[in-house]
């Protein structure tokens, strides 16, 4: 079976610094600390409305979201994008899969591939094999405009499109929403619980602590625009009342007790709560 391979050019810390950031003027992230080491996946947890795309837009450079402090590191700390231009990132090996699909409708899906820089070199893990084992349906529509095709195509085209792109920071936005269960099973099988076998750098973003649990290294929960508590995937709650309190934004008259084992220490106890220090 095709399959990416351990390639160390792939490989791409990511470091968020105290960042703030938000819409025209407004402030939905709060002072964001993340650290995602190379060749390591890092998912956001949250629920609904907790700030996880405008997170992952500031990372991208894209959409309407603006930036007020705080930086974004690659190179595990060594470069500062913040204030880099999408496409200059992008050049930097950073891919999007967006939330909703974000396919070029009258682009037909091989379009959609030829236009990738490098798609086609022959050394590339993620090839034209590696697509037609994993999606199928794809190669079967490759004359198809991608605005002909269902929702769960073009979010086939869309995870494609960004690995076939050969990231060396691979952002997903709720990878697997709106796909069929045998759909998001293969998703999840054939290319999320690989990414840190292959060695690529991701930061997933999901409502989904299950499939936290199953594809993360290190998992930080979001509520409503703040790091509210960092888990490794063996300590994220079981039980679904504990793990609804920690997505709940946390209120006088709420607030989560649990305690969490954190990535940095064994076994320190976290406050599920605003605040909780990187
Ligand atoms: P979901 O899981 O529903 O996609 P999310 O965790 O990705 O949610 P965001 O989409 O980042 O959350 O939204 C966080 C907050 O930012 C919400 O209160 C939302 O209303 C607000 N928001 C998002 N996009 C905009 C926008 N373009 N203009 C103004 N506010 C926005």
């Amino acid at each position: 079976m095709p399959t990416g391979q351990s390639v160390s050019t792939r490989r791409l810390g990511l470091r968020v610094a105290g960042l703030s950031a938000g819409y025209h003027g407004g402030t939905v992230l709060h002072d964001i600390d993340l650290h995602v080491p190379a060749g390591t996946v890092h998912v956001l947890l949250g629920a609904n409305g907790a700030g996880k795309t405008t997170l992952i837009h500031t990372i991208a450079g894209i959409g309407l979201a603006r930036r007020h402090r705080g930086r974004i590191l690659l190179d595990d700390t060594t470069r500062d994008v913040s204030g880099w231009p999408a496409h200059r990132r992008a050049r930097a090996g950073v891919a999007l899969v967006p939330q909703g699909r974000r396919v070029f409708g009258t682009l037909t899906v091989a379009e959609h591939f030829t236009l990738l820089p490098g798609a086609a070199h022959p050394a590339n893990a993620w090839s034209g094999d590696w697509l037609a084992y994993v999606f199928p349906p794809l190669i079967r529509r490759l004359d198809t405009q991608a605005r002909h095709l269902s929702g769960g195509e073009q979010q086939m085209l869309a995870i494609a499109r960004a690995l076939l792109c050969q990231p060396r920071l691979l952002l997903l936005d709720e990878p697997t929403e709106g796909l069929s269960p045998p759909i998001a099973q293969r998703v999840r099988q054939e290319v999320l619980d690989r990414l840190a076998a292959d060695g690529v750098t991701a930061l997933l973003a999901t409502p989904d602590p299950d499939l936290a649990r199953t594809v993360a290294s290190h998992i930080t929960v979001l509520t409503a625009g703040r790091v509210t508590a960092r888990f490794d995937p063996t300590s994220l709650p079981t039980d679904p009342a504990q793990m609804l309190a920690a997505l709940a934004p946390a209120t006088s008259a709420h607030r989560p007790t649990t305690t969490a084992r954190t990535t940095t220490g064994p076994t320190a106890p976290t406050d599920l709560n605003p605040g909780v220090p990187r």
